[in-house]
């Protein structure tokens, strides 16, 4: 017999897990469905992990650059120990016990939507008056010719390794290439990356994929640019890979950042009426709404692949469901690589400004010829700030930073772009000293009232 809910969420990644909490907390009825592990990629293969074990080379570093302290020592063995007990061991038993305790009806299986309000999962048919499509994405290994070959891996044999390699080659030099050649350079992997394209990062204002590849230059990392994978091959114990100027990189594994695609392949979304846009996500509006009855967030709507912004629309559409009118909208919403240092930004680039038409003021200030926190933090202190200024709305639209705690205080640079405060509110806010948060008065010096 089917079981009758209000709510379906397929896939308890971390949209899925706030869309289910706050419906549940609202009295609704929910399942949730999960093939893997709930709490999905971010909590095992991506965000916990990586951060886990970027962390203790980031403290290294700390210790290294500041004034009158020494000694501090990585350790992979009990890093990869931590790391483990931060993913729970790829245990999902508690969140499982957690879920149904609150009342949900929890079903591990794949799942697929069969028809409207109709989801089949493992010989177990649910009837839902509403549908949440918050399945996520698969990463994205090319068709490269001889991958059998190679050894290869994605973000999931990585961050779950407990031997490290000796060496590597990554393919691929946006935020998670430059975050994984961070995390293994630092633990003495010689690491090779390859960037297809002429800087890393290539998202963001080229001064930052400028300066991003200083930084892992100087962390010993081979950075080529201009490189583009043409084919893998075996020579011994080594993976190779050919690029198309005929110059090869080789290592003992072979690390895939080549992007994600939304995962929606036969799952019956379709059928219900949804739209599947074409780098294959699931499209949405304003209030995530996919289809009659048929809500989607997180990365399967290819809107921002952040788990920020999953959890964020995870928000607008459970209230959506219990009838509020709340919109989403993604200015100003922050992006970090956590580099060494780390790597922030938020709002326009240069590029995106002028393809609106906005007439732009940008500054670039180096902290440190500034304000007093980078020479209290560390010994050579390093770090820049850019800002990006409408001058006919008179705010700001655009920032990024490459500076120690960046991904920190990004975050006033992004309140003031969602909510479009005047620069005279900006230029009017009083910073502690001596912080890093002082650099924003200082750039804002810079461009004319
Ligand atoms: C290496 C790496 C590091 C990252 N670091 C960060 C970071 O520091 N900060 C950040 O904001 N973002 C980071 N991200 C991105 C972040 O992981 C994703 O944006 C986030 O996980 C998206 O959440 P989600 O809920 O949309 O999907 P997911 O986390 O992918 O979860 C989707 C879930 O749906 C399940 N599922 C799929 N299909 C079905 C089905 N048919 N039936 C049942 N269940 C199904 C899956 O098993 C999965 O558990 C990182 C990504 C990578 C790869």
């Amino acid at each position: 017999m089917s079981e009758r809910v209000d709510v379906a969420v397929l896939g308890m990644g971390p949209g899925g897990e706030v869309a289910a909490s706050r419906l549940m907390q609202a009295g609704k009825r929910v399942a949730v469905f999960e093939r893997e592990l709930i709490g999905g990629e971010c909590a095992y293969w991506a965000c916990i992990p990586s951060k886990t074990v970027l962390r203790p080379s980031e403290a290294q570093t700390e210790v290294q650059r500041a004034a009158g302290v020494g000694g501090a020592e990585l350790n992979w063995s009990e890093t990869s120990d931590y790391r483990d007990y931060m993913i729970r061991n790829l245990d999902d038993a508690g969140q499982v016990e957690g879920y149904s305790k609150q009342g949900a009806l929890v079903i591990k299986e794949d799942a697929r939507i069969t028809g409207p309000g109709r989801i089949q999962a493992g010989g177990q048919e649910v009837i839902a008056e509403h549908i949440i499509i918050a399945t996520g994405s698969d990463a994205v290994i090319p068709p490269l010719e001889g991958l059998s070959e190679i050894t290869a891996w994605t973000n999931r044999e990585t961050y779950t390794a407990t031997t490290l390699p000796g060496s590597v080659v990554i393919v691929g030099g946006s935020a998670v290439g430059v975050e994984t050649a961070t995390f293994l350079s630092r633990f003495g992997v010689h690491v090779t990356l390859l960037q297809r394209g002429n800087r890393l990062i290539d998202r963001e204002e080229p001064r930052v994929g400028e300066l991003a590849h200083h930084y892992l230059e100087a962390a010993g990392v081979d950075v080529r640019l201009n490189a583009s994978a043409k084919r893998g091959r075996r020579d011994g114990g080594s993976s190779v890979i050919e690029l198309d100027d005929g110059s090869t990189a080789t290592g003992d594994v072979v690390i895939f950042a080549t992007g994600r695609k939304p995962r929606t392949a036969g799952l019956g979304f379709e059928d219900v009426g949804v739209s599947i846009g074409q780098h294959g996500q699931v499209q949405i509006d304003e209030q995530c709404k996919a289809a009659e009855n048929v809500w989607a967030i997180g990365d399967v709507t290819g809107v921002m692949p952040f788990t920020h912004v999953a959890k964020y629309q995870g928000r607008i559409a459970a209230e959506a469901i219990l009838g509020g009118s709340r919109k989403a909208f993604y200015d100003g919403i922050p992006r970090v690589v956590f580099g060494e240092p780390e790597i922030a930004a938020a709002g326009l680039t240069q590029q995106q400004a002028d393809h609106a038409g906005l007439r732009t003021v940008s500054t670039e200030l180096d902290v440190a010829d500034a304000i007093a926190r980078p020479w209290t933090y560390e010994k050579d202190p390093v770090g820049n700030l850019g800002l990006l200024v409408d001058t006919d709305a008179k705010v700001l639209i655009g920032a990024w930073a490459v500076a120690p705690l960046a991904g920190e205080w990004i975050h006033h640079a992004s309140l003031a772009i969602r909510a479009r405060l005047p620069l005279d509110t900006l230029r009017d806010q009083v910073a502690q000293f001596p912080t890093y948060h002082e650099a924003y008065l200082a750039a804002l010096d810079n461009i004319k009232a």
